[in-house]
């Protein structure tokens, strides 16, 4: 069993301040020599992942971002490192979400091989950048320093010194949606194929699973205290199953309305009627899925000239068993398709039948 230690927090806020730590003390101490950070874009809700390798730059980024609003650039971190020349790194430190590395683990499955060390982080859901925006409204037009979200809350920091909590359902009423795939997430504490994870836990309990002795250093390095504790393993694996019941829940929810439908009314609804039928053959779902990266891929030389329902249908056979419900699909489809949604039932489906 991995070693699990309480991280001691003076103010839940300051979780991100360690992240930056962490990344600080692993470019110091050469553990790494680079760390994929996350730079601000036109506005604070839009962060695109880059490469540093000098420490004293930490300090201009922004991490907090990455982990509450869904990146329009990359998407996917996993889809970045396939794309981006990081892949030559020696020998990287990367922070990334529950479905980032699972995506990465998929790539690693395919051949593709990366240097570098990865700090995973729990997950409660990511905002879409672009309704994201009207938090300014609600807000009134004040900078954000940081921000946090938890199960049920996003926490702001502004530049002021403020603090403003927001219910995620309050806010949903408002127009500032999570995005549809983190409803039914599984993996939001999903600690595998990370070297290190941070637990985000209720009542801002924080502890960390070293995964990878071999970079527990730049732990020590931090300054921070974290202390053993006996009892995590058995709260973190009571929250996961919760987590794993309630994604259960909505996804179960969603695959009833379907199959309620006669056979007849299921066609209907995927192809001929409100769902498929607005499909434009644009592609952005296959050129935005992390695991869409097949070199002779029939969509990307033909998918125009195929039928819509061959589009999907190719996709769902290459795809189903594997997605791993990023939402990059989601994110980019013009008429808003819910791909990830469907491709997740008919994993689950798989699953089922063995
Ligand atoms: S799918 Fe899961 S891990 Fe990915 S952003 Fe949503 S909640 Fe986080
Ligand atoms: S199909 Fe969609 S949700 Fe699944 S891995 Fe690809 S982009 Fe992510
Ligand atoms: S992104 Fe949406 S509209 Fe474009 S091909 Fe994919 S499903 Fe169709």
């Amino acid at each position: 069993m991995p070693e699990v230690l309480k991280l001691k927090l003076d103010r839940p806020e300051k979780l991100y301040d360690f992240i930056l730590k962490l990344a600080e003390s692993a470019l110091k101490s050469k553990v790494v020599d680079s760390a994929v950070i996350f730079q601000k874009q036109k506005s604070h809700f839009e962060v695109k992942p880059i490469l540093i390798e000098d420490e004293k730059k930490l300090s201009e980024f922004n991490v907090s971002a990455f982990n509450c609003y869904y990146p329009s650039l990359y998407g996917n971190l996993a889809k970045y490192l396939y794309l981006t020349p990081i892949k030559n790194s020696k020998n990287f430190l990367m922070f990334a979400k529950p479905c980032d590395i699972k995506a990465i683990d998929e790539l690693k499955k395919k051949g593709y091989s990366f240097n570098g060390y990865i700090v995973g982080l729990s997950c409660f859901g990511t905002i879409n950048v672009k309704t994201a925006k009207k938090l300014e409204e609600i807000i009134g037009q004040k900078p954000i320093k940081s921000e946090r979200i938890d199960e049920e809350f996003l926490h702001l920091t502004l530049d002021d010194g403020q603090s403003k909590n927001f219910s995620i359902k309050e806010l949903e009423e408002k127009g500032v949606l999570v995005r549809s795939n983190c409803k039914h997430c599984f993996d939001k504490i999903s600690s595998s194929g990370s070297d290190l994870f941070i637990y985000q836990l209720p009542n801002s309990q924080f502890f960390i699973e070293v995964l990878n002795p071999s970079i527990k250093k730049i732990l020590e390095d931090t300054g921070y205290s974290f202390e053993p504790n006996g009892n995590a393993v058995n709260f973190i694996n009571e929250f996961k199953n919760k987590i794993q019941r309630q994604a259960e829940n909505i996804l179960s929810e969603i695959e009833e309305q379907f199959l309620k439908l006669s056979d007849s009314e299921k066609l209907k609804y995927w192809w001929d009627g409100k769902l498929f039928s607005k499909c434009t053959k644009c592609l952005a779902c296959v050129r935005a899925c992390p695991l869409c990266i097949c070199k002779l891929c029939i969509l990307k030389k033909e998918g125009k000239a195929l039928d819509k329902s061959q589009v999907h249908l190719i996709r769902l056979l290459h795809i189903a068993e594997t997605c791993t419900n990023c939402g990059a699909c989601d994110v980019v489809c013009p008429p808003r398709l819910p791909i990830s949604s469907l491709f997740q039932i008919a994993q689950r489906n798989l699953k089922k039948s063995g």
